[in-house]
This record gives C-alpha cells, structure tokens and sequence, in this order.
C-alpha cells in the first residue's frame, strides 16, 4: 500500500472558514481508494522536500497572515513553480491564491509582492465579497458545478489573457465580481477563492487532484467512489444558493 504526501502549507496561519477539511476529505478518499495519506505540515523555515510530496495545500488567511508567510514562501518559490511546471497537484486558497500573481494590495493600500508565477494582480477594498458561490468548471474534459463560501476583500484580475480560470461564476462574485471568471488552472494546480472547505462537496474536484497524485506515482486506484452522499450535499447547497438562499 502506497502512501501519498501532502504537504499543508503554514496550517496554523493560513486556514480561514474550514479550509483544513480539504485535508480531512483528501486523506479519507486516498484510504477509500486503497492507499495511504501523510498529511506533512509545512511551517516557516521548514525545509520542502519536493521529492517526497505528491501534492501542496495553502489555505486562506487574512492580509496580517499573508505577509507573515510571504517571505518565507518566497524562499521556497523557484523549486516549488518548477515542480508545478512538472504537474505536481496544487490547491491554493484564497489568500493563497491572490500570493500566486504579481501583487496583492491591501484595501489600506499596503503592497505585498506576489510570488509572480502568474500575471495576475490583487486590489484589496475594504468592502468583501461575501457569500455562496456557484461556478461552472471544466476538469479533465467535463464541465460540472462547483460550489463554496467566498469572504474576500481582494479582486483578482487577470494580466495575460491566456490564462485560465478554475471556473466561470454562475451564482456569485468570484475573482472579482465584475468579469465572471473565478480562481486559476494551470496544469495539475488549482487557485481558488472557495473556502467552505471546497473539496467535501465537490468529489470530482478532490478526485482531480488524487488521480493526479496517483498518476504521477504509477499507482492505480480503486473503483470510483460511491459519491451518493457527497453528491446530494452538493446538490443541495447547489440548489439553495440558485434559489437565492
Ligand atoms: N486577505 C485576503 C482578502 O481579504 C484573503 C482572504 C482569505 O483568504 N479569505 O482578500
């Protein structure tokens, strides 16, 4: 039995509105599926063995908390944007996500530079968007819905405009509540602003970032999971944030 490595970037400061059950959802489904999941813990100054991790999680955190794990992310940046080149499975979560591009400026005008991986910037305003989101994704040639909770004061907007986006907004704000794009994909990782945690209600997505994992290791997995549970919650918050709820 095969045991895959996810390593938790900065749990104890980026990790807003139940971004760690993103954790607890990738380890149950990994043991579902027949094999082993070390959740890693990557604080500052801790050393990233990028040959032992199979995936990387950065959770959500406030404008306080980002600058906090800025320059410590930062000295890990080159060998991790060459690992992500090479389809390592990412997620990165809100505040995570805004670190991605070239800037993030708070709404009290404070700028952090980004880790410039992609060319996207990040406008803090005091006012947040705040609320149930529904998008539209497409992931491994399949559009679904996906649904979350987003709480952010930052509007992300695109620099290049081949980038893309996880998802397009049905219901809600998204990257910036004005051009109907939400988070960013590029290869095997995902930026997103949904918190809630994201991936307990979205099987396909959590199952995007297994498969990769696996593939990347040689392993196979199992059968498909029997979705039905997972499958009705999402459908009911789906149905609860159409109905305007
Ligand atoms: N501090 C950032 C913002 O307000 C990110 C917030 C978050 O991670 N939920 O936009």
């Amino acid at each position: 039995m095969e045991s895959l490595v996810i390593a938790y970037m900065y749990p104890n400061l980026m990790n807003l509105y139940g971004d760690r059950g993103n954790m607890v959802c990738l380890e149950k489904r990994i043991g579902w599926y027949g094999h082993q999941c070390e959740v890693r813990t990557v604080n500052h100054n801790d050393r990233l063995d990028f040959q032992r991790i199979d995936m990387l999680f950065m959770g959500g955190g406030s404008d306080r908390e980002q600058g906090l794990v800025y320059n410590d992310l930062l000295v890990k940046a080159d060998k991790l944007m060459q690992e992500i080149e090479d389809g390592l499975p990412a997620l990165f979560v809100c505040g995570a996500y805004q670190l991605l591009g070239t800037s993030y400026q708070s709404h009290e005008g404070t700028v952090l530079n980004g880790l410039g991986f992609f060319d996207l910037h990040t406008l803090g305003q005091k006012e947040r968007l705040i609320g149930n989101i529904l998008l539209e994704s497409e992931l491994e040639g399949e559009l679904k819905t996906v649904v979350g909770f987003e709480n952010h004061g930052g509007r992300t907007y695109f620099d290049d405009e081949q980038l893309k986006p996880f998802g397009t907004v049905v219901k809600g704000y998204g990257n910036n509540g004005e051009d109907g794009r939400e988070g960013i994909r590029y290869k095997n990782l995902i930026g997103t602003y949904l918190h809630g945690p994201l991936l307990p209600k979205n099987p396909h997505v959590a199952d995007f970032l297994i498969k990769a994992m696996a593939q990347r290791r040689g392993i196979t997995l199992s059968e498909p999971l029997d979705d039905t549970i997972e499958n009705f919650a999402h459908q009911q918050v789906k149905n609860r944030i159409l109905a305007g709820k």
